[in-house]
């Protein structure tokens, strides 16, 4: 089922979600409720949800990888490129704000699939991105602290008087 958002002030968002132990049918369906939720979303889509962002504090993510919708329970980034690189992330968990976010562009990644297996890979690009973004959702990190910590620059949604959406950066208080 499509599930509403946690999202900032709500402090459970900052929350550190506990590890899956029951590969049982309420992870299936917490799986289920992730991709429901992120394939409903129009504006803007969704790339990844993480489990917390529905209000349940386990380490579940989906990751659009391929244009399907990928779990990943209990992932961990086990290894991180030297090379890194800008991106404009947004987070449903963050409303109205953008941010370029500096991350390492490629990524290994070790988790588990819905049924238990071990899962092992290595991922560049948009991929790493997403994965890097949702992972640290799983401990209470969003994407703002990363461009807070790069003095990045942040960028707001506001309508102009004709109701068009535009980007405006943020000054630093
Ligand atoms: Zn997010």
């Amino acid at each position: 089922m499509v599930q509403p958002f946690v999202a900032l002030p709500d402090t459970r968002i900052r929350q550190k979600c506990q590890i899956v132990v029951a590969f049982d049918q309420s992870l299936k369906n917490l799986i289920a409720d992730l991709i429901e939720t992120s394939e409903v979303q129009e504006n803007p889509p969704a790339l990844g949800m993480a489990a917390p962002q529905i209000g349940v504090f386990k380490r579940v993510i989906v990751a659009k990888i391929r244009n399907k919708f990928r779990p990943f329970v209990n992932p961990k980034i086990t290894k991180v490129s030297k090379t890194h690189g800008a991106y404009l992330e947004g987070c449903f968990s963050v409303g109205g704000k953008y941010g370029q976010a500096i991350r390492p562009l490629e990524i290994d990644i070790e988790a588990q699939d819905a049924s238990g297996k071990k899962i092992s890979r290595h991922y560049k690009g948009i991929a790493a991105r997403i994965l890097q973004h949702e992972t640290d959702h799983l401990d209470g990190i969003l994407f703002v602290d990363h461009v807070y910590k790069q003095n990045g620059k942040i960028f707001r949604v506001e309508k102009d008087k004709g109701g068009k959406e535009l980007l405006v950066e943020e000054s630093y208080a």
